[in-house]
């Protein structure tokens, strides 16, 4: 029987005394002159290393210990002892040191010099290795265990929604196809393509989003949400958006807007707070090392009720604020990444629900106001990030959804599963989507998405 356990927990005060097992990556060694070597040791359980204290004494002391190099995979046994070094509750003085695998220091990436983030997503398999990484994929963990923790509470039901799709679904962004057709086949021919050749008889993509499927579940389970892979093929080159990326969408029958607001608000305090709770020494480390004043400004913003804005009134802000932005800005055109992030950042300096927006920028799907002029939709918008939610009261009316389609010229025929639950006991109801890799930006301050998802997919890289 083995005694391992986590760093995490051998780091412990109380856990001095204690004989046992630790199994991990040695990040630095170090000898003493007084004929001993100090290793650090690093499991992923924790930021924090643990400090092996290997004495001379060992049989493989100068055969092996002594070549330890970072990267090196090892097992060692021994005795946790109060530390009385700084920054360490306890140290583990080694009776065996087992190295299962070695990483030549002449060729392992992750040697002590400090590599940029850049660097480090050339070799996305070992960047889980170092600080930065490993601590963001921490607290992405725990974002995504609280997510399904706080729906779960509040009776929401987790559904799967289908990640291949025959919807071009609300122009939400640019698909990527699905096909099993010969492309090279097709080339050379040079007809038409036949889509009755094609696996599913039609055009297919990967899903831009889980919401008009998630709407059938929602107005017969009542609130549900999705949790899954979404793809969009837009050509930006942006430190926040991925080709493939995570979205969380909550749908709920009976809700209206202010329903909605409601609950991406709790939602969002919710899983921070968990964040705070759950991931100290990670949250400690972003507030230092990444973005000073990161844990404060989180608190601010759990204990302050969000802003709210409409539209109209952003862009009177927007006009008045004597800024130059890159984007003109006029009503009826949609705000750019920088005019979010004026709003959020400068005027309210904290997190900012805008609704009303025009209908004319906004899907057919969205609840059309009293005004004729907006719809009921949402954004939250957050500092540092701009847009993390999108979200809005749908059309429950059959005729004002039909009108909506023509205009924006879509075909019924194409939705009439979509269209039938407005003929078959329509209930108002509303819905948002969260990026994951937009809330984990927020919350670790990371300044780039391509640092927060273990295997970005961007234009021209799907590497790993
Ligand atoms: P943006 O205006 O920032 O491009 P959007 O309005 O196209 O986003 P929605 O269709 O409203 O996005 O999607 C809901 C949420 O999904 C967004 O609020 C954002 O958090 C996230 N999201 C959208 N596109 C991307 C992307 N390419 N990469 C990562 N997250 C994304
Ligand atoms: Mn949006």
């Amino acid at each position: 029987m083995s005694d391992w356990i986590p760093v995490k927990q051998a780091r412990l005060a109380e856990s001095a005394g204690r004989p046992c097992e630790i199994r991990g990556w040695v990040r630095t060694r170090r000898d003493s002159k007084g004929g001993f070597s100090f290793i650090e040791i690093n499991d992923g359980s924790s930021l924090g290393n643990l400090q092996v204290v290997a004495p001379g004494e060992l049989d493989n002391y100068a055969s092996e210990i002594q070549k330890l190099t970072a990267g090196c995979s090892v097992v060692v046994r021994g005795e946790l002892q109060a530390s009385p070094a700084k920054g360490q509750a306890t140290e583990l003085h080694a009776s065996a040191v087992r190295v299962l695998g070695w990483a030549d220091p002449e060729t392992y990436p992750l040697q002590k010099k400090r590599h940029s983030f850049e660097k480090l997503r050339e070799w996305a398999h070992l960047r889980t290795r170092t600080n930065t990484l490993g601590a963001v994929m921490r607290v992405r963990n725990q974002i995504c265990q609280s997510i399904h923790r706080f729906f779960h509470e509040n009776g929401f039901l987790y559904v799967n929604t289908p990640i291949i799709t025959a919807s071009d679904c609300e122009g939400a962004g640019e698909m990527f196809r699905v096909t099993t057709l010969d492309l090279e086949r097709l080339a050379k021919s040079g007809g038409p393509v036949d889509y009755s050749f094609d696996f599913f008889d039609k055009p297919t993509f990967l899903t831009v989003s889980g919401q008009l499927e998630g709407e059938t579940y929602a107005t017969s389970l009542g609130r549900i949400y999705t949790f899954g892979p979404t793809f969009r093929a837009e050509n930006s080159n942006t430190s926040r958006h991925l080709a493939e990326f995570w979205m969380i969408e909550p749908e709920a029958a009976f809700f209206d807007l202010a329903d909605n607001m409601q609950l991406a608000e709790q939602f969002l305090k919710q899983v921070f707070s968990e964040c705070l709770q759950c991931c100290g020494e990670d949250m400690e480390f972003f507030d230092q090392r990444i973005e000073k004043g990161k844990i404060d400004q989180i608190r601010g913003v759990i204990d302050q009720p969000f802003q709210h804005m409409t539209y109209t009134e952003a862009i009177k802000v927007l006009e008045s604020s004597g800024q130059k932005f890159d984007y003109d800005i006029a009503w009826g055109s949609d705000l750019q990444a920088e005019h979010e992030r004026y709003l959020t950042e400068q005027h309210v300096g904290g997190p900012l629900i805008l609704t009303d927006y025009p209908a004319t920028i906004k899907p057919f799907y969205m609840r059309v106001s009293d005004d004729e002029k907006t719809v009921a939709a949402m954004d939250v918008l957050v500092p540092g990030v701009g847009e993390i939610i999108g979200g809005s009261q749908r059309e429950e009316r059959l005729d004002v959804l039909s009108q909506r389609m023509a205009e924006q010229s879509l075909s019924e025929d194409d939705y009439w599963w979509y269209v039938d639950l407005r003929k078959y006991g329509t209930v108002p109801h509303a819905g948002f989507g969260l990026g994951l890799e937009r809330a984990v930006q927020y919350v670790t301050g990371m300044a780039n998405i391509r640092d927060v998802i273990p295997f970005p997919r961007t234009p021209g890289s799907a590497e790993f």
